[in-house]
């Protein structure tokens, strides 16, 4: 990077953060931005303002904490003052490593809370940021950092927003900035400015601009960097998308004869919605190239009849089918379903689990390479191992609410273009589906198996449980089952397997005597986990008390009543999945969520809970309250780091780049803007995100 100021030094800082070129510096955008071209004077400070303030450091201390305290630290206070003759104390606690960094007669801009202090109600800002501005020209002369607008930039390492600030301007004077990667008639088309510009405007917005605008991101430089980061992202994936397309797939054939079967196997008549979803795959199954469909339906919706379907086409066209679950309990449920609906069509069913002895692994997998089995279900794990399939046509991944993106890759890794089918029950936001699931076509299940109520959901605060086991009564007494549930606090199964015990024997000996209890939790054994499940499946057992295992895909529709414990320490998806193992049935169900203290978002999500069954409402309130990145989980998630875009903020700019990259990737205006994008693409977004191969 050639940029006066950097030298190897900060140059391997900087690409500690993945910036390696200009264009990289000069894409890192502020946070945030300051109006320092009308600071506030001291005097004219009024308490519970954010303010900035440009004052000389007067008098500085530490305070420590008693005086023989051993503890390190102890609070450090600067006195600042300036033109206008006001004073204002500025305090770090636990500051005292300051006292070497910030020495009387320096320059600071402070940033802050301003309070005031009893008993002389002296003005004070708490842990203000700050920044000691320049008295000479060597990091830029004092105009870069005051009397205008000015950004503030996320420390990169040792390197300070003022270092920064003074790098990028470097760069935006002297160095060469790249040319414009946006395709012109794209960029004119929709009134972008050109990069110069936009990048001019974000690290240093004009004279008299609205510091809001620039805070929120809505500068027209920052709409067109936002805009143009997701134009690549979903050229990306769009490009993927017409990549898989080219790949050859496996022609499957419904014939008369599989309709046939079909019909055979299904229990019940199925939904429109599910019969429209067939279709969408059918016809994918019959195409040349492989199939890449996710399948979304909220929980409940019957997905797993459709994928059962699905399977038998491909069984019955000479292939071998795989179902990938994320736990072992879940795989072991959706075994159990697939024999019963294969039952009256005689393929075997093979379950395979980390769990099972290496011997009867060993067997199981060369049944599978020999093509002895047709249908496997198994964790993800079967993936990762050494699995050998004969023919595989069909692999169908479960994800529940756990994203795999990257899962769904290695399936490919395989060698042969099996299709594939990726169900998912969290409903998710459209604009954000596009992005994670983007090089996905989609089929919607919207529809629940007729002669469903919706669950009631209620509240009850903890002292008031008894009213949880009155309702839990009045339904086993109606011959119905219902479930318990604790969560597993933080990773730690065996705490909340020991709160499950204890509610057991309190549930089995003083609440319940008359009625048999079950026991669930990730610390069984498989065998002992299949038998309390067929027992509560069968009946025999009137309650369940669990821990989360039981969150995904149990499927006994005479429960009709839920009871979370401690409901305040699930996340909304968590809470609607577990819901959703009640009102499978045609009788009214109750989902009751107890919890012992509230905090305010966990008193929104029991509202939004006790309000609402609709999966997309509740999706969203999630994203809502806890943002994108803790929405699809950090790893797992298979989402892009993104620059400067922000999904939720800017999902109407992200609609937009979807729909030109897609016109963009099917018809290019010209040879050359399609030749300079797949450069540019594999240049960036390859090195950046990894995710796509492009050529
Ligand atoms: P999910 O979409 O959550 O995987 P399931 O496939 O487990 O849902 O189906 C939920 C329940 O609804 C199961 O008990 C299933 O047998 C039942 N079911 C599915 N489709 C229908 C239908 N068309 N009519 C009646 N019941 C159905
Ligand atoms: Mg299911």
């Amino acid at each position: 990077m050639y940029v006066k100021g950097v030298g190897p030094a900060r140059a391997a800082v900087l690409e500690t953060k993945g910036l390696h070129t200009v264009g990289d510096l000069l894409s890192y955008a502020p946070f945030r931005y300051e109006d320092r071209s009308n600071v506030k004077s001291i005097q004219s400070l009024a308490p519970g303002e954010m303010a900035t303030v440009l004052a000389r450091i007067h008098s500085a201390t530490t305070l420590r904490i008693g005086r023989f305290s051993k503890r390190p630290g102890g609070m450090f206070e600067a006195v600042l003052t300036d033109n206008s003759g006001g004073r204002l104390a500025a305090k770090w606690f636990n500051g005292s490593f300051l006292a070497n960094i910030l020495v009387p007669g320096m320059t600071l801009a402070v940033y802050g809370r301003i309070e005031t202090e009893t008993p002389m109600n002296r003005l004070v800002m708490l842990h203000p940021e700050f920044e000691i501005l320049p008295e000479d020209d060597d990091e830029g002369d004092a105009s870069l950092h005051t009397g205008r607008i000015v950004p503030i930039y996320e420390a990169v390492g040792k390197i300070s927003t003022k270092v920064l600030r003074l790098l990028t301007n470097r760069a935006l004077e002297h160095a060469a900035i790249p040319p414009d990667p946006l395709p012109e008639s794209i960029r004119a088309r929709l009134g972008l400015v050109p990069l110069r510009e936009a990048l001019h405007g974000i690290h240093f917005p004009a004279p008299g601009s609205d510091v809001r605008v620039w805070n929120e991101s809505r500068s027209p430089g920052h709409q067109r960097l936002i805009f143009e980061e997701l134009f690549w992202l979903e050229c990306g994936l769009a490009s993927k998308r017409s990549q898989a397309r080219q790949a050859d797939g496996i022609r499957f054939a419904l014939t008369d004869g599989i309709r046939k079967k079909l019909k055979h196997m299904l229990p019940f008549k199925p939904t429109a919605a599910q019969k429209r979803v067939l279709g969408e795959i059918a016809q994918d199954m019959a195409a040349p190239q492989p199939m890449n469909r996710l399948l979304q339906g909220d929980v409940g919706s019957g997905k797993t009849l459709v994928a059962a379907e699905a399977a038998v086409i491909a069984i019955e066209n000479g292939y071998q089918c795989v179902l990938l679950a994320p736990t072992e309990l879940l795989a072991a449920q959706h075994h159990l379903a697939f024999k019963k609906l294969f039952g009256k069509l005689g393929y075997p069913v093979i379950l395979l689990t980390g769990s099972q002895s290496p011997k009867e692994k060993a067997t199981l997998k060369r049944m599978i390479a020999e093509g002895i089995v047709k249908m496997v279900i198994g964790t993800h794990a079967v993936l990762t191992g050494d699995v050998e399939f004969h023919k595989l046509g069909l692999a169908i991944v479960d994800e529940q609410h756990r994203f795999g993106v990257l899962q769904r890759l290695k399936l490919f890794e395989k060698g042969v273009h099996p299709d594939v089918l990726v169900m998912t029950a969290t409903p998710i936001p459209r604009t954000l589906a596009l992005t994670i699931y983007g090089d996905l076509d989609t089929s919607l299940i919207d529809e629940l198996p007729p002669g469903r109520k919706p669950v009631q959901t209620i509240h009850v605060p903890e002292p008031k449980i008894a009213k949880a086991w009155e309702l839990v009564r009045g339904q086993l007494r109606q011959g119905r089952q219902a479930y318990v549930v604790y969560p597993v606090i933080e990773e730690a199964e065996t705490v909340s397997m020991k709160a499950a015990q204890k509610m057991h024997e309190h549930l089995s000996a003083v609440e319940f005597p008359e009625y048999k209890v079950g026991l669930l939790h990730g610390k069984l054994r498989a065998e002992d986990r299949e038998r309390v499940m067929d027992q509560f499946q069968r009946g025999e057992t009137g309650i369940l008390v669990s821990t989360t295992v039981i969150e995904v895909g149990v499927d006994v529709p005479n429960a009709s009543v839920m009871v979370i414990e401690h409901a305040e320490r699930f996340g909304l998806a968590q809470l609607h999945q577990l819901r959703g193992r009640v009102g499978r049935g045609a009788s009214q169900s109750y989902c009751v969520l107890v919890t012992s203290s509230l905090g305010e978002p966990a008193r929104e999500r029991i509202r939004t809970m006790v309000e609402s069954n609709d999966g997309f409402h509740i999706a969203e309130m999630d994203l809502r309250l806890r943002g994108p990145g803790e929405f699809f989980g950090t790893k797992q998630s298979g989402l892009p780091a993104l620059r400067i875009a922000n999904l939720i903020r800017d999902r109407e700019l992200l609609e937009l780049a979807r729909a030109e990259a897609q016109a963009f990737i099917a018809a290019p205006p010209s040879e050359e803007d399609s030749r300079r994008a797949l450069a540019h693409i594999r240049e960036h977004w390859q090195r950046r995100y990894g995710l796509v191969q492009v050529g």
